[in-house]
């Protein structure tokens, strides 16, 4: 993919105007401009005209489009399919919660990690998306929506830490008080759990919230679930998130869906609490949302409740997570997937 004026840093992009001769505050004009989610360099009209007609022949400016659009008639929630330039499509979700709005973004076309509950998986990875391609679901949420987007997820289709350095960059781009200027503690990043990158996460200090997909007390049963576990298994997990708080000294959040039969009973809420003794956590249980490909069941309320309880006892606070957007395929990767087999993609 070419250079893409959106990528870029403030500095970097300052670069690129001073090569073409222009003042100093022009680069923060310009990246201004393209952080409100402008689609095209007419409308940066504090430009002069003769840079604006520059800009556009050497760096065309990018923006999704709407395929789709679900609102929930039930919760406001906002489910969009987006067209990249590429004609790729990824989803991004809005939810409006009562302390702010918050996006749920996509971090790649696909996904390669091949958990057995998730949609997002079952084509595989296409490809990675690039730190504007994140920024622009954000930036476009917003204009399209006309809702102020104050909270990111990291949670739609792809696996973050698999596209490591873009999704830094989206970070750092998202963050910047030139542009959308969304604090870190206001961004909640999920893995799978992919060990060495949770590392290289801590390393870097971000009070960012690092979200666990765990979904399962031990080896036996999320080898059967998660291939990942293969490569990176419970113990050297728990440990990596171990450091990750000793590192950062955030709390670790964890997800876990509960799978009728699979992973839902007493014992396996007890052994969860043994594993977890002396860290820090949250558990957000979150009854499995059905797919249609797979034989997998959420679990029933009362396993929940009673999972939670157990949970809660053993001094390991645990929500269970609101499903929103229930009626408009909202979780992940459910809609660009019937969008795909309807168009026989
Ligand atoms: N790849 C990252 C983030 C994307 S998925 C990760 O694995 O964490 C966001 C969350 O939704 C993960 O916890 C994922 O395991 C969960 N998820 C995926 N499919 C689901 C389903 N059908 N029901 C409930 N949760 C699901």
């Amino acid at each position: 993919m070419s250079v893409n004026l959106k990528s870029m840093t403030l500095p970097e992009l300052s670069a690129v105007l001073k090569e073409l001769g222009q003042p100093g505050f022009r680069a923060k004009q310009v990246y201004t401009w393209l952080h409100k989610g402008v689609r095209t360099y007419e409308q940066m009209t504090n430009l002069p005209q003769t840079l604006r007609a520059q800009l556009a022949e050497r760096y065309p400016i990018c923006a999704p489009n709407v395929v789709r659009k679900q609102e929930s008639q039930k919760d406001g929630t906002i489910k969009y399919l987006w067209r990249l330039s590429d004609g790729n499509c990824v989803e991004t979700v809005l939810m409006r919660y009562h302390y702010g709005n918050t996006v749920c973004i996509s971090t790649e076309v696909g996904c390669r990690m091949g958990c057995a509950f998730c949609a997002s998986t079952l084509g595989g990875l296409v490809r990675k998306l690039e730190p504007f391609e994140m920024l622009d679901q954000v930036l476009f949420t917003q204009v399209d929506s006309g809702l102020p987007i104050s909270h990111i997820v990291l949670m739609g289709i792809g696996e973050p830490l698999d596209n490591f350095d873009n999704v830094m960059r989206f970070l750092e781009l998202v963050n910047s008080p030139e542009g959308m200027n969304i604090s870190m503690r206001h961004i909640s990043l999920s893995t799978c759990g992919l060990v060495p990158k949770i590392r290289e996460l801590a390393k870097k200090k971000l009070q960012l919230t690092l979200s666990v997909s765990l979904h399962a007390p031990k080896d036996e049963i999320r080898n059967t679930i998660m291939p990942v576990n293969k490569a990176y298994n419970t113990e050297e997990l728990l440990q990596a998130c171990r450091d990750y708080y000793e590192e950062t000294g955030r709390r670790i959040s964890f997800e876990y869906a509960m799978i009728n039969g699979v992973n839902d009973t007493e014992a396996d809420a007890r052994l969860l609490l043994k594993r977890l003794k002396g860290l820090p956590a949250h558990m957000n249980l979150i009854p499995l949302n059905h797919v249609e490909e797979s034989p997998l069941k959420p679990s029933t309320r009362a396993a929940v409740m009673r999972f939670q309880q157990i949970l809660e006892e053993g001094g390991v606070p645990a929500t269970v997570r609101r499903t929103l957007g229930g009626d408009i395929d909202a979780s992940c990767g459910q809609l660009r997937r019937k969008y795909n087999k309807e168009n026989q993609q």
